[in-house]
C-alpha cells in the first residue's frame, strides 16, 4: 500500500509515522509555510479541568493525553527521546474560591474515572507559589497531577525521523492533487507526479486552497496565534507546573530557563505572519497580571501560528465518500498537540483501510459542506 501524507505538522508527522510503523510506502510531502501551527503550539497536554461539554471532543483529547506514555516508548524505541515531554502537572489559579471549588469538582469526577487525571487537590497561595515562584501572591490554586507539556518541534521531528527510519520518504514543496474520475492518484510536486493508492490531507490550515480545485469545500480557517517565550537566566523551570488563568490565556515552562506565555486567538487574521502591537499586548498583560514575578524576564522569542479551526471545536478528519483515496486529516484548532499524535495513528489505520473501534461520523470532514460534484 502507497500513502501520500500532505503536511508534516503534527497530524501529518504522526499520520506518517504510525503508516511506515504498519509498513506502508510512504511519501510526505511539506512546503514549510511560515506559521505552520505545530510549530508555534504552546504543547500543554491537560483536557482534565476543561470547561468544554462538548463529550465527542473529550473523548479524543482524554484519548490524546493518555496515548502520550505509549508513544514516548515507541518513539524511544526509534532511538528518539528529544521530544520535551514531561508530566509536570498543572495548576488552575483563581481568586475566586467559588471558581476553585468547581474546577475541584470537575478535576474530581474526571479522576474518578480516567486514573491518568492523578491527584487533585486545593493548594494555598504559599503553597502555589512554591511550585511557580512568578505567581502573583494571594492566587490560589487547583494542582492536577496528571498534566503534561510537550515541544510541539522536537515531538514532530521526532515523528518524522522515527517514520523516516520505517522507511518514510520525505520531499520539500507545495503539493498539488492528482485525480483520475472519482478517484485521487497522487499528488505533483516540483513538476514531479508521485503516485500513491490513498493521499492523506493533513495541510492544516491551508488545506481548503489545496482541496478548492477538487470541488471540495472544507470548512477551516486560520485562526492566528502569537505567542512569547521569556528566559529567565539561572532559573531551573524545567518541572515548573503548567498554569492556567481562568481565560484561553496559559504559561508553560521548558527545561531551558522558558516560560512561555499566550496566546492570542484571532480569526479574521487571514495567513498574516506578523507579530502585532495589540497581539503582544495582550499576551504580556495578561501573562504578567498572573505573574508579576516575570516582568524582569527576557523577552526571548514571539511565534506565530495558524490554527486549523473549524466552525466547532471537533477535529475534521476521515475519507471522503465521493472520491476513492482521499483522506482528510484537519481542524485540530487549539488542541492539535493534545490530541494530533492520537488521531494520526486513526487516520493512518483509516488509510490501510482498517476498522476502528471508534465511530468517526461526528468528526466526518465535509460535515459542514458537501463536495460539489
Ligand atoms: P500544521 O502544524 O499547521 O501543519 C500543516 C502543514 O501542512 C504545514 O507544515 C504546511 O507547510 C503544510 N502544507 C500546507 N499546504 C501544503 C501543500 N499544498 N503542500 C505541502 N505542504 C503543505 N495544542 C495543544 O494541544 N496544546 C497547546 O498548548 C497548544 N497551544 C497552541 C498555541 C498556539 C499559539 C498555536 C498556534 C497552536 C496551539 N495548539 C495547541 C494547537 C496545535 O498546535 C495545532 O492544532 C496543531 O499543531 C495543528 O497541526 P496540523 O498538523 O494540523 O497543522
Amino acid at each position: 500500500m502507497k500513502v501520500i501524507v500532505v503536511g508534516a505538522g503534527i497530524f501529518g508527522a504522526s499520520t506518517a509515522y504510525h503508516l511506515s510503523k504498519k509498513g506502508a510506502e510512504v511519501i510526505v510531502v511539506d512546503q514549510f509555510h511560515e506559521g505552520q501551527a505545530t510549530a508555534a503550539g504552546a504543547g500543554i497536554v491537560c483536557p482534565w479541568v476543561t470547561s468544554s461539554e462538548d463529550e465527542d471532543w473529550f473523548r479524543l483529547a482524554k484519548a490524546g493525553a493518555c496515548y502520550y506514555p505509549s508513544l514516548v516508548a515507541q518513539l524511544k524505541e526509534d532511538g528518539e527521546t528529544n521530544l520535551g515531554y514531561r508530566l509536570v502537572g498543572a495548576l488552575a489559579v483563581s481568586e475566586d474560591d467559588e471558581k476553585l471549588d468547581y474546577i475541584q469538582q470537575r478535576g474530581n469526577k474526571c479522576r474518578a474515572e480516567i486514573p491518568e487525571v492523578g491527584e487533585v487537590r486545593r493548594l494555598s497561595a504559599k503553597e502555589a507559589r512554591n511550585l511557580f515562584p512568578p505567581l502573583k501572591e494571594g492566587l490560589k490554586a487547583v494542582y492536577v497531577e496528571g498534566a503534561a507539556r510537550v515541544d510541539g518541534r522536537l515531538l514532530r521531528d521526532a515523528l518524522k525521523r522515527g517514520a523516516e527510519k520505517h522507511g518514510a520518504i520525505f520531499y520539500t514543496g507545495e503539493a498539488f492533487l492528482e485525480r483520475g474520475n472519482n478517484k485521487i492518484t497522487g499528488v505533483r510536486v516540483n513538476g514531479e507526479l508521485l503516485t500513491a493508492d490513498t493521499v492523506v490531507v493533513a495541510a492544516g490550515a491551508w488545506a481548503p486552497e489545496l482541496l478548492a480545485p477538487f470541488g471540495i469545500t472544507l470548512k477551516v480557517e486560520p485562526q492566528r496565534g502569537q505567542i512569547v517565550h521569556l528566559k529567565l537566566p539561572d532559573q531551573d523551570t524545567s518541572n515548573w507546573p503548567v498554569i492556567l488563568p481562568q481565560s484561553s490565556h496559559y504559561l508553560v515552562s521548558f527545561d531551558d530557563s522558558r516560560v512561555v506565555v499566550g496566546a492570542t486567538r484571532e480569526i479574521g487574521a487571514g495567513f498574516d505572519y506578523r507579530v502585532t502591537a495589540a497581539g503582544l499586548k495582550e499576551v504580556l498583560d495578561e501573562a504578567l497580571h498572573v505573574a508579576p514575578g516575570l516582568a524582569s524576564s527576557t523577552l526571548h522569542e514571539v511565534r506565530i501560528g495558524f490554527r486549523p479551526a473549524g466552525p466547532d471545536i471537533l477535529p475534521l478528519f476521515g475519507p471522503v465518500p465521493s472520491i476513492q483515496g482521499l483522506i482528510i486529516a484537519n481542524g485540530l484548532g487549539a488542541s492539535g498537540l493534545t490530541m494530533g499524535p492520537y488521531i494520526g495513528s486513526l487516520v493512518a489505520r483509516l488509510a490501510l483501510g482498517e476498522r476502528l473501534e471508534l465511530d468517526i461520523t461526528p468528526y466526518a470532514p465535509l460535515r459542514f459542506a458537501l463536495p460539489v460534484e
